[in-house]
């Protein structure tokens, strides 16, 4: 068996580490390529010594230089680069197989849409990718010939319970419905009344998942929800209305699809994202992924609620984005970004989340979704609106 070479951008990350992992119970299968990351130069000199990549990047040029001194004195052949240009290199490289996307936010856009179009397979966790260009990516997927694998568990667990031919049409397939599961993150049933002072250490503080802290705060505001009906939409060409939120607070079923004869098939495993990175990896064969086998009778009750609107107001403004269309998934993915980030660091209560998506949302008009420069203004413009607001604090 011949090994595939492989990009990790976002080496550092919850999913970077949880990628490492899987790649090295598999030598004879996967060798890294290159390891991307921002600044955690320590974390990425360690994981240089475990896997001896071709190529390490992090972001600036003295990150870079104390990094390739490093490598150097431990006798590595890493080379260091930095930069966004280095990202697309890493991204699109010839000698690379698969990319591994996981990044988090929208700086991963330029180089998961670089791997789209260099034909790569793309592992996609960096979900913001298709809710910023869904239509950009998924176009460049096609017009490559790239081959996309989703590693959000969700989707993961949808691309696993279609039919292999399911892009000749999910209704030619007989898909009714998408179910898309949602454990509620940690306050599902916390009284309304607490939500105003939660802190970011309670909002990370996820019930099933260990993940990053931007991913984490979504996963409270329900906003990771209304980003993965964005990227159902993108990556199975599913209407919305065909896009049902379950909320499953045991998160064993990681999602489902329900047919038109009354079958619903479903992805169940426990909550560990190294199955559906391994499922990427190695599809369309499967491989071991250091996950403990399910015990169902350990597990005994599966329980399934509607999502509650009210109490979580991005999952609405998700569904309204996606109708809107254009660049406004662009525009609520951006002032989220912002709003989560000043939340993390005390700025913005955990309400004010919500206020402030909103409040961008209705001061910036969508565009039409363009190309890659027009969704890049719309995301700068929305940022900079949303620091604005935040600033002169105009957004409840
Ligand atoms: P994380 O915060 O743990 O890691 C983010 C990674 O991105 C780090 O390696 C960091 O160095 C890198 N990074 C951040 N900004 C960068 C920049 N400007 N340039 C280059 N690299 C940069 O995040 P995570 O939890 O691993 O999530 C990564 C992505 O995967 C997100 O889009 C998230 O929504 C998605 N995802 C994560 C999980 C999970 O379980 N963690 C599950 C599903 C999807
Ligand atoms: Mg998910």
């Amino acid at each position: 068996m011949s090994q595939q070479a492989i990009t990790i951008l976002g080496s550092t990350g919850s999913i970077g580490v949880s990628t490492l992992d899987v790649i090295c119970r598999h030598p004879d299968r996967y060798r890294v390529f290159a390891l991307c990351a921002h600044s955690q130069v320590d974390k990425v000199f360690e994981q240089c010594l475990a896997v001896q990549p071709t190529y390490a990047v992090v972001r600036d040029a003295a990150l870079a230089d104390d990094l390739a001194q490093r490598c150097r004195a431990a006798g590595l052949a890493t080379e260091v680069r930095y930069g966004v240009s280095a990202l697309v290199e890493m991204a699109a490289h010839p000698a690379v197989d698969a990319v591994m996307a996981a990044i988090v936010g929208a700086a991963g856009l330029e180089p998961t849409l670089a791997a789209a179009r260099a034909g790569k397979k793309v592992l996609l966790a960096n979900k913001e990718v298709l809710v910023m260009a869904g239509e950009l990516f998924m176009d460049a997927v096609k017009t490559h010939a790239a081959v996309l694998l989703p590693v959000d568990s969700e989707h993961n667990a949808i691309f696993q319970s279609l039919p292999g031919d399911f892009a000749r049409g999910l209704s030619a397939c007989g898909v009714q419905k998408i179910l898309l599961t949602a454990s509620g993150g940690p306050f599902r049933t916390t009284p309304l009344a607490d939500l105003a002072a939660v802190t970011p250490e309670q909002a990370c503080a996820h019930p099933n998942w260990v993940m990053g802290r931007k991913i984490s705060v979504d996963s409270a505001t329900m906003m990771n929800k209304g980003l993965e009906v964005i990227e159902a939409r993108w990556i199975f060409d599913a209407a919305p209305e065909t896009i049902q939120v379950v909320v499953h607070p045991q998160s064993v079923i990681h999602s489902a699809v329900q047919y038109s004869d009354g079958s619903v098939l479903a992805q169940l495993g426990h909550p560990d994202m190294r199955t559906p990175i391994a499922y990427a990896l190695a599809w369309p064969e499967r491989i071991d992924a250091g996950v403990a086998p399910l015990d169902l009778f350990k597990i005994a009750h599966l329980d399934f609620y509607a999502p509650d609107f009210d109490r979580f107001p991005c999952l609405r403004l998700a569904y309204e984005v996606l109708a809107s269309g254009g660049t406004a998934p662009a525009i609520l993915n951006a002032a989220n970004e912002v709003a989560v980030a000043a939340f993390l660091d005390g700025q913005l209560p955990f309400l004010g989340i919500a206020q402030l998506n909103a409040a961008v949302l209705a001061a910036l008009p969508a565009g039409p979704e363009g190309n890659l420069a027009d969704v890049l203004a719309a995301d700068a413009e929305a940022r900079q609106r949303a620091h604005r607001m935040l600033q002169e604090r105009r957004f409840t």
